[in-house]
Formats: C-alpha cells, structure tokens, sequence
C-alpha cells in the first residue's frame, strides 16, 4: 500500500514554514485506514502490551483502534481542563513558552506495560511529555509507534531511551 502516496500535504499550514502531513485522506479509505491500523497492531505483538496511550486528538484516532484490534485498554491524554476526575500534569517547554499534558491518577496501575500512539512524530516533544506522564504513574513503557516520521526533526534523539517504530517517514 503506498501511504505515502495518500498523505496530503498542505504547505504553510497551520503557520508558514509547516508542511502539514494530513492523515484524513487515509482515514476516509476503508482499505488504507484498515491497512495503517492492522501495521500498528502488528508492530506490537511479542510486547505483552497492557495499555494503549493516546495523546489527543490525533493519538485517539490510531490509538482507539489498535487497542480495539488487541483487546486492550486505552488511556487518553489531554490539553489541561478537559479530564474529569483527579490529574496529573506534565508541562514541557516549545520554542516560544510552554505546554502542558494532563492523564487521569487512576488511569494506568503500577508496572503495567504500555504504548504510546501517535499520528506523527516531529520533535518528539508531545510523545516524551505522554512518556513522562506514565512513568510518574508507575506504568512502563515499552514502546512508541506512529504512522509517520518527520526524521529531519531528529526525534528518535529526544526519544532514545524509547523503542520507536514508524510506518512512513520523511527526510
Ligand atoms: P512533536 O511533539 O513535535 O513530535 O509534534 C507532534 C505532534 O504535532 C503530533 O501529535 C502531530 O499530530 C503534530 N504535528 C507536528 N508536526 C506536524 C506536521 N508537519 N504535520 C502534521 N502534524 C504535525
């Protein structure tokens, strides 16, 4: 299946100088959307694999269905505000100021085996943060996997203390 074929790229989106890799045109194809997620899955087998760790909102859209697809939980990450019950926070530096990640207290049991899944990988930055979060929690994680890589933002360097795989990248 040529994934890369079906990103669409949109330049200088959201801002100028991003070219944005938009996973909706593989999402609305059954066969691709179906292709991506059984790949996902698969890069997880052998892992004994507790939980399913998404960051929103595009984590929750590869990470739902994996979970689903190997009979797992799956935990979501969120934006400051938006969980209900007790949190833990996670903030974390960007270029301009700071950003924060926030994961239900209850939401992962101690020594639980988990993945993070995410869309993309750019910096590295979000997945790392989500990483952090977990550890805090007492949850290990064992893997981090994504349908595409940005490998000129040398994420895997930020990550290296993580197994990551990736489905299609770009240098
Ligand atoms: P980072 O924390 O830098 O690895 O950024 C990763 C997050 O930002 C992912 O959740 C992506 O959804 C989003 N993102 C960053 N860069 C792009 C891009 N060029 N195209 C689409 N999404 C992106």
């Amino acid at each position: 299946m040529d994934l890369k074929g079906m990103i669409r790229e949109i330049q200088d989106f959201p801002k100028e100088g991003i070219n944005f890799k938009d996973i909706t045109t593989i999402l609305k194809d059954g066969a691709a959307f179906t292709y991506v997620i059984d790949k996902l899955a698969a890069q997880l087998e052998d892992l004994e694999v507790d939980v399913i760790v998404g960051p929103e909102a595009r984590g929750f859209i590869v990470g739902t269905p994996v979970a689903y697809k190997l009979g797992k939980a799956f935990v979501p990450i969120r934006k400051p505000g938006k969980l209900p019950a007790e949190t833990v926070k996670y903030e974390y530096e960007l270029e301009y100021g700071t950003d924060a990640l926030e994961v239900h207290k209850d939401a992962i049991k101690p020594g639980q085996r988990v993945a993070i899944l995410d869309d993309l990988l750019a910096t590295g930055g979000t997945v790392l943060a989500t990483a952090k979060l977990i550890e805090e929690l007492g949850g290990t994680v064992v893997s981090l996997n994504f349908l595409i890589e940005l490998t000129f933002l040398r994420g895997r360097e930020t990550l290296k203390d993580y197994q990551v795989k990736t489905l299609v990248s770009y240098n």
